[in-house]
């Protein structure tokens, strides 16, 4: 199996070519390509700051080589990375090594077991293991085998993202994960300009091997120091064996388990065992509030469910550069443990816009969900109402539907659940049948986009329950639908505000009600399929 992997020089990062073609690049392959490069294609917002942030604490190492750093950012908003830099990187590659036995890249080897004893999930917030409970997919808890080039956006996520909170682990420099400020130019370069700030502080040595150690806590913390503070000490085995990834999906070599420790060299001293004393590191990443040391967050969920965590915001002074958008990453973070719970990321033309923010799927206030949390109305679903002539082509399918199809037909039928009408040739054949019928009988107002999850909904039932019932209740169908929210005890125990939620549409939309139709089934009960067309005829607008 290979041992070299060179984090500089692969390619790894997904980016986007001015003519929005897509391009997997290595980090110096986007140094050099920068100017023609619109933007890194990251689909995680913390990845997307933490790649964006690498590539910056390159070109703060290496601004010397052109006159320093306000001579460089004066550069990269022309548009121009100069190759003086991207050399000066470039000879560097040494320490970039994910597998180096001695200099491994970010890794200390003093770290190592006998066994590797953590997750490798660890390196990610979203990834479920040990107390990250709160995310997406628990099905393999621990033994997640994922990819080098997952386990790179990994490994460059410890020093801005790292949460405090379980076994006594210290967060990032600036504490629990702050939101974001990202401006962003026209090209990757502008992008990195705007982010290149001359700051206040000595510009230091960065840190890219062994147990990370602090020169100081008292006094303007190094810039390179705190862009490579690092609160884990970690170190990679070799990769196992060949499997698919668990984030990314693709087959190649992978690892499951790793070595992950605290760092302790990064506890802060404690003023007279009070809270930990306050570094002095201001990011220009993050947003300070007036005489605050620490970066503002998102902290609380009925604040994040209506976009008021953000709006605070507007109100401070980032700079502004014509023509460019900023990049908002949110980071939740729950204050009862430093642990994010979920992240978002917005854009807006200006940072004053923050202050207008709605939640769109809210409705147009964003506030109606947090006054009918659970109701279908508050998800977006649409009522069935229909009018007479829609409500009669609708009958007149489902009566042609259920009296012309065979037993084949409605295998085929089913075969294609999920599907949209042109990637099955015989069940939309099948289906053209019937609605041709309809059509024959009047100009049918009945959506097409309707009639087809309709019709295949039909054929996941017996054949004695394909006829329209007419004392059917709609009710009980769209109340099994999945409304995105926990539960609906815990908004009636809890003032927290319910979490902004998108109803599911098309496949997703047609699987769930394919769901709650086997279930409607196994108790017996009729499906009000006339009720149901109407339901997707509104759905599907
Ligand atoms: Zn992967």
């Amino acid at each position: 199996m290979k041992d070299q992997w060179n984090i500089l020089e692969e390619a790894w990062i997904d980016a986007a070519a001015l003519d929005g073609a897509w391009r997997k690049l290595s980090p110096l392959d986007a140094l050099r390509d920068a100017a023609l490069l619109r933007l890194l294609a990251v689909s995680s917002p913390l990845d997307e700051f933490a790649v964006h942030r690498f590539l910056m604490t390159l070109l703060y190492w290496k601004a010397d080589s052109v006159g320093g750093v306000a001579a460089l950012r004066t550069k990269l908003l022309a548009g121009v990375v100069p190759i003086e830099v991207i050399a000066a990187v470039a000879s560097e590659r040494g320490h970039f090594e994910l597998f180096d036995p001695m200099r491994p890249f970010l890794q200390d080897p003093s770290a190592a077991d006998p066994k590797p004893q953590k997750p490798v999930g660890s390196l990610f917030a979203e990834v479920a293991t040990g107390t990250n409970i709160a995310h997406f997919d628990h099905s393999r808890d621990g033994e997640s085998p994922l990819c080098i080039p997952c386990i790179a956006r990994g490994l460059l996520r410890l020093v801005p993202w790292s949460q405090s909170g379980g076994a006594g682990l210290s967060p990032s420099i600036h504490g629990a994960p702050p939101i974001v400020v990202m401006p962003r130019g026209a090209t990757l370069a502008v992008t990195l300009g705007l982010s290149l700030v001359d700051l206040p502080a000595p510009i230091g040595e960065p840190v890219w091997t062994g147990a990370f150690r602090p020169s100081s806590f008292a006094g303007r913390i190094p810039v390179l120091k705190a862009l490579t503070w690092n609160p884990r000490c970690v170190y990679l085995p070799h990769a196992e064996r060949d499997d698919r990834c668990g984030l990314c999906g693709t087959r190649g070599p992978v690892i499951s388990r790793i070595h992950y420790k605290k760092n302790k060299a990064v506890l802060r001293p404690k003023s007279n065992g009070a809270k930990a004393v306050p570094l002095d590191w201001r990011d220009s990443g993050f947003v300070y509030a007036e005489q605050s040391a620490e970066p503002i967050k998102s902290s609380s969920e009925s604040k994040a469910a209506i976009a008021e965590d953000v709006s605070g915001l507007a109100s401070t002074s980032t700079e502004v550069q014509e023509g460019s958008v900023f990049t908002i990453v949110i980071p939740c973070t729950n204050p009862a443990n430093n642990k994010t719970y979920d992240h978002r990321r917005i854009e807006v033309r200006t940072v004053a816009e923050l202050a207008r923010l709605t939640v769109p799927h809210h409705g147009a206030e964003g506030r109606e969900l947090a006054n009918d949390p659970i109701g279908a109305a508050a998800i977006g679903w649409p009522t069935s109402t229909v009018g007479a002539a829609v409500r009669s082509a609708i009958s007149r399918f489902v009566a042609a539907a259920s009296g012309a199809l065979k037993d084949a037909d409605w295998i085929l039928l089913g075969r294609a659940l999920g599907r949209p009408m042109n990637e099955d040739a015989e069940a939309f054949a099948v289906f053209s049948a019937v609605y041709w019928q309809v059509r024959l009988g009047g100009r049918s107002q009945f959506r097409r986009a309707a009639a087809w999850p309709l019709l295949k909904l039909m054929a996941l039932v017996p054949s004695d329950r394909r006829a329209g019932s007419a004392d059917a209740d709609l009710a009980p169908l769209l109340d099994a639908l999945p409304t995105g929210q926990a539960s609906r005890s815990r908004f009636e125990q809890s003032d927290s505000e319910p979490y902004p939620v998108a109803p599911p549409r098309g496949h997703a939309l047609e699987f769930a009600l394919a769901t709650a139709v086997d279930a409607q089934v196994a108790r017996g009960a009729s499906i009000p399929w006339i009720e149901l067309g109407a339901f997707l005829h509104n759905a599907s607008r």
